[in-house]
């Protein structure tokens, strides 16, 4: 089953309202198992709007339109699509009473324009509409629906949601099902790239990757008669992407996080941590402290921006700040150390860097962020260069030290496990 959006009305052509009812429809749509190849918008005007319908009707089973419904000479989206679906329009009592009723109650009084609400395409399902006097209407013909939703967001969604959704789930009973990949340490063009045959080849199941800060996920959604037929689709495409991205692959499960995925590490492996922030000023600890149950692990955090404070409270050799500067891999080493000899916590990481916007050197350019991760005294530290707003940048940090911190237990483990520590 094919569906396609139309919204109508000029102010949307113009640019001054955002079409947010096209993108609930096409999110819906698709959740709905129903595919959308087109979405248009056209103006209030009557010739246009019916070239746009019959278009879309000789490509699409199912044509949405949004909009256009009131009581005005400019709203025409039903008179126009009444006639393109050769039906005639009658005063539907039904209707006329609910308008009647919807200004009684609000002590409104009613024009004559409002009865254009009532009247209605011959042989259609009427849909009440319980936020407003438009109803919605669905129109049936040689096995093609026309259906048509109110404009105003507060009418068409409850709408959409109580009688649209089990119309459209009557025609399509395919149901979809989705898993996310989710994946740390590799951006998306590389992500990207290490999937081009399967992107190239996907239909049943599709994978769609979503970049988030320091993150992929690659969403693999799958249709099907049911969802054990949707999720069996699914399994090897999950299985694959898993065994190409390797320990990168942080979780499959919908409601897992990054830091979650961290904490339960840390959890399972009996591990402590503290951290020492420069740039971040406190970001990393407190996405760690959104984990409930971190209190097992989580030993202190210490925010230490000013050279004073990284000597004072971590120990930074004033030497190192004198020679290196309190960007450097010198100082972020110093800063996961000491946090380690004060806190005692297994595993300790620092964050030191050039957030901006002002502040940068040719030689510490903003961006430049150096990570340091000591887990049981071994000690990784990494060099990264990150661009954007100074919000983007400290967030670029975070992501990444979340990642360096699960890589270094990991790797820690692996060794521990092979006896070679
Ligand atoms: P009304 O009875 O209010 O005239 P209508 O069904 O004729 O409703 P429109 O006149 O096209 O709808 O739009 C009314 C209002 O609904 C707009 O001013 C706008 O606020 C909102 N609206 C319409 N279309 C959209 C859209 N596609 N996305 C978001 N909001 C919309
Ligand atoms: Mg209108």
């Amino acid at each position: 089953m094919v569906v396609e959006l139309i919204s109508v009305g000029t102010e949307i052509l113009l640019g001054n309202i955002v079409n947010t009812n096209a993108a609930y429809l096409a999110e819906k749509c698709a959740g709905l198992g129903l595919s959308c190849y087109y979405q248009t918008v056209v103006g209030d005007n009557g010739d246009r709007l019916e070239g746009v319908l019959k278009t879309a009707l000789s490509r699409s089973d199912i044509v949405i339109l949004s909009g256009g419904l009131g009581p005005t000479q400019d709203d025409l989206t039903k008179e126009t699509a009444a006639k393109v679906m050769g039906k005639e329009l009658f005063m539907d009592a039904h209707s006329k009473d609910r308008i009647l009723e919807y200004f009684k109650k609000r002590n409104l009084t009613i024009t004559k324009n409002n009865w254009k609400q009532a009247m209605m395409p011959k042989g259609a399902i009427i849909i009440d509409n319980a936020n407003g006097t438009a109803p919605g209407v669905i129109m049936e013909e040689n096995g093609k629906s026309v259906i048509l939703l109110p404009g105003p967001p507060n009418e068409l969604i409850p709408m959409f949601e109580k009688d649209i959704v089990p119309y459209l789930h009557e025609k399509t009973p395919d149901v979809i099902y989705s898993q996310t990949v989710k994946i740390c340490g590799i951006g998306e063009s590389k992500a990207e790239s290490m999937i081009e045959d399967l992107m190239k080849k996907q239909t049943n199941p599709t994978i769609a990757p979503y970049a988030k800060t320091g993150e992929v996920h690659l969403r693999v959604t799958a249709k099907a008669q049911d969802e054990k037929a949707a999720k069996k689709l699914c399994k090897p495409i999950v299985k694959d992407l898993k065994s190409r991205f390797g320990d990168k692959v942080y979780s499959t499960q919908e409601d897992m996080t990054l830091e979650k995925a961290v904490v339960d590490l840390l959890l399972a492996n009996h591990l402590t941590v503290a951290t020492t922030e420069s740039c971040t000023g406190g970001l990393l600890a407190a996405r760690l402290i959104n984990v409930p149950g971190v209190s097992e692990v989580f030993k202190a955090g210490y925010v230490t921006y000013s050279n004073k404070a990284k000597k004072k409270l971590v120990g930074v050799k004033k030497s190192s700040l004198l020679k290196y500067g309190a960007v450097s891999d010198v100082v972020a080493k110093e800063m996961a150390k000491g946090a380690a000899v004060f806190t005692k916590a297994d595993v300790t990481i620092s964050v030191t860097g050039v957030a901006g916007p002002e502040g940068g050197t040719k030689e510490k350019p903003v961006g430049l962020v150096y990570i340091a991760c000591n887990v049981k005294g071994n000690i990784e530290v990494k060099e990264y260069h990150f661009s954007g707003s100074r919000e983007k940048i400290r967030q670029s940090s975070v992501a990444s030290a979340l990642t360096l911190l699960r890589q270094c237990v990991l790797q820690y483990m692996s060794q521990v496990t092979f006896g070679r520590k």
